[in-house]
């Protein structure tokens, strides 16, 4: 059920996957058969470390529609969604996890708003009771704050799987920044857009590859990719601080003409100068966060290097 230009592309980034591919191709190719659409299945290779590649290439072997991309390395989640999303062919496509935490079947009702003339069908998760606590807690203290000081809204629960018509992808493929925060990016390009809920069920086999340090990571990159409030509240921060520490100077002042020469006052001198070295710190680390940022987007690298593509 494939041909030269199909209307769905599926983009599947894999790394290390070796357990889920199989499993995954059996619960998609069918749901797909049942839409009686064209279809080609992409699976992104982003530099897996086991047998993830290999087994892509037999299963391309027994079933048609399945494109194996390749990349050179480990370029990241993100990175290889772009790959994927670069070298599609199809009038819509869904990325979507390889790992089957994304339910397949929601792809008729991805079809269905489709044809209902949205550009856009994103799904959102209405339980995440398979997720634990912390990265509950976490996920939801991100969205708060990242919508707070964003202008572009990232709507809650919801990730990269969603449908997105040619027009859609026109518009991310215009976006050239290196560092590439999908869900940001997605949100950023707007078009009609319609929710679609579902319960997210627990991996169906290996480990997931995003652990605390991987998570924060992401979170500052989404922050820094499409804030710029944390640059700017140095500004506010710097003029309470003046302004707290000229109220106190008044009071020192005032109170030294009244009552003469007080003894000098070690403990204090040494609280405010080791709180303003403290704030200095913390401004100059934002800074370096954005100066960094700018430092990787100004050497113009490719985002991802393909290595074969068949
Ligand atoms: N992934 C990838 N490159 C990476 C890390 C992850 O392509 O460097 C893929 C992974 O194979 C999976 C998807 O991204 O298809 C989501 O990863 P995972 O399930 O580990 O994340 P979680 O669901 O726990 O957020
Ligand atoms: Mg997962």
């Amino acid at each position: 059920m494939s041909s030269n230009t199909p209307v769905i592309s599926i983009i599947c980034p894999c790394y290390n996957e070796q357990d889920t591919v199989a499993l995954f191709i059996d619960t998609m190719l069918p749901e797909l058969d049942k839409t009686q659409l064209s279809y080609e299945v992409i699976f992104i290779n982003d530099g897996s470390r086991d047998q993830t590649l290999s087994k892509l290439k037999s299963l391309q072997t027994e079933h048609s529609g399945i494109r194996v991309i390749n990349l050179a390395r480990n370029f990241g989640k993100e990175a290889a969604l772009t790959a994927g999303i670069d070298l599609s062919k199809g009038e819509v496509i869904v990325p979507i996890d390889v790992d089957l935490q994304d339910p397949p079947e929601l792809i008729h009702d991805f079809i269905r708003e489709w044809n209902n003339g949205y550009d856009v069908v994103v799904a959102k998760r209405i339980d995440r009771t398979s997720d634990s606590f912390a990265k509950k807690l976490s996920a939801e203290l991100f969205y708060k704050f990242h919508n707070k000081i964003s202008h572009v809204k990232i709507p809650e629960n919801v990730g990269d799987y969603r449908l997105m018509t040619r027009r859609v992808v026109s518009a991310i493929q215009q976006m050239p920044e290196n560092q590439r925060f999908m869900k940001g990016i997605f949100s950023w390009v707007g078009f009609k857009t319609k929710i679609v809920e579902y319960k997210r069920d627990p991996r169906a086999a290996g480990e997931t590859s995003f652990n605390g340090w991987k998570l924060w990571n992401l979170a500052l990159e989404g922050i820094t990719s499409f804030s710029t409030a944390p640059l700017r509240i140095w500004l506010y921060i710097g003029c309470l601080i003046s302004f707290l520490a000229f109220i106190y100077g008044s009071l020192i002042v005032i109170k030294t003409l009244i009552y003469g020469i007080d003894d000098p006052g070690y403990a204090s001198i040494i609280t405010i100068i080791l709180f303003l070295g403290g704030i200095q710190l913390i401004g100059l680390g934002v800074m370096g966060e954005y100066i960094g940022r700018l430092f990787m987007e100004s050497k113009r690298r490719p985002i991802y290097i393909v290595e074969e593509d068949n």
